[in-house]
């Protein structure tokens, strides 16, 4: 079993580091704000005061941040990860972030020699908490060989995708269609409720049809049960959206529907629901067609 450092506990991180803990490893943990890390098993984890503490002797080095901005901050900053970590460490990057500050991450870390992986991770609150993730994984094949032993305790299934970037890269590939999911069932389920349909029999066919999607069920199933607490933040959707706007940009690709989908998130946001389930950009397109979907 290793030693492992783990930096971010939000809703992400917590789930991760249990499932580290319940696979045997041992866990140091830093987190800007300390109050979360009351939640985890505590005879089992160390609470360091310092990012260089947590990262002293850890042979994996593991972080779930909120934005380009935090892993600025935290791993590029004078006294963050970079300039702490063991040469011998393997760093692994969980969060979602746009390939120009991932790139610049493995820029810093190679310049010191240390192994470092991007590996943002597909799934939400729930399964970070019961091991279910599916990651997504950029770099060096030998060092993803090696961080096997601390990626199999929070995931269901790991990809690799090819060279240092390319994680970060299929995250928001990947976002791009969670995106316009979320729109097509808010505006889907507007139309059925304003046309007269029973939302539990619209979601009933959604279900098992040839474009069902577990976004659809879960999703669905808690709209109309008017529930929008946070799996995932809509902040962090609105993040995520810029990020897939900037990233096809970057390469002259359009994308349309993402466009429409981020206008959409940002009306939700200015609305005031950014630290509600990304879901509730829902609200908007129901308000927008004078419906109430919970009704
Ligand atoms: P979260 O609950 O908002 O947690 C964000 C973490 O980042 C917290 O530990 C926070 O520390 C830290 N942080 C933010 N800004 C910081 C800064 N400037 N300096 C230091 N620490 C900072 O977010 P989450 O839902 O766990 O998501 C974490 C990452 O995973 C994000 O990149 C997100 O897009 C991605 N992700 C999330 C989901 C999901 O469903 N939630 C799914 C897939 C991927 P404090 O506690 O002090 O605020």
């Amino acid at each position: 079993m290793s030693a492992v450092a783990f930096i971010g506990l939000g809703t992400m991180g917590q789930g991760m580091v249990a499932n580290l803990v319940a696979g045997g490893h041992d866990v140091t943990v830093w987190n800007r704000s300390t109050v979360v890390t009351d939640a985890l098993p505590s005879e089992r984890v160390v609470v360091a005061d310092s990012i260089a503490k947590a990262v002293a002797g850890a042979e994996f080095v593991m972080y779930a941040l909120a934005d380009d901005v935090a892993v600025n901050d935290v791993v590029l900053g004078a006294r963050g990860i970079a300039a702490s970590v063991d040469v011998t460490s393997i760093v692994i990057d969980l969060s979602t972030i746009s390939p120009a500050a991932s790139a610049a991450e493995a820029a810093a870390f190679s310049a010191r020699g240390v192994r470092f992986l991007d590996a943002p991770v597909f799934g939400s609150k729930g399964e970070a908490a019961n091991g279910g993730l599916w990651i997504v994984v950029g770099g060096d094949e030998a060092t993803f060989e090696s961080s096997k032993v601390v990626l199999e305790p929070i995931s269901a299934t790991m990809h690799y995708m090819g060279p240092s970037g390319n994680g970060a890269k299929m995250k928001l590939v990947g976002n791009l269609v969670v995106a316009a999911q979320l729109e097509a069932l808010g505006e889907s389920l507007s139309l059925a409720k304003k046309a007269g349909l029973n939302l539990h029999d619209v979601l009933g066919v959604f279900s098992v049809t040839d474009f069902r999607s577990p976004i659809f069920d879960g999703v669905g199933s808690a709209v109309i049960a008017d529930d929008y607490s946070p799996s995932f933040a809509l902040k962090l959707m609105l993040k995520d959206g810029n990020l897939v706007k900037d990233f096809a940009e970057s390469l002259d690709v359009a994308v349309p529907g993402t466009m429409a989908t981020v206008s959409t998130i940002e009306r939700a946001f200015d609305a005031g629901y950014g630290e509600e389930n990304a879901s509730a950009l829902i609200k908007v397109l129901a308000s927008d067609a004078g419906v109430n979907l919970a009704k």
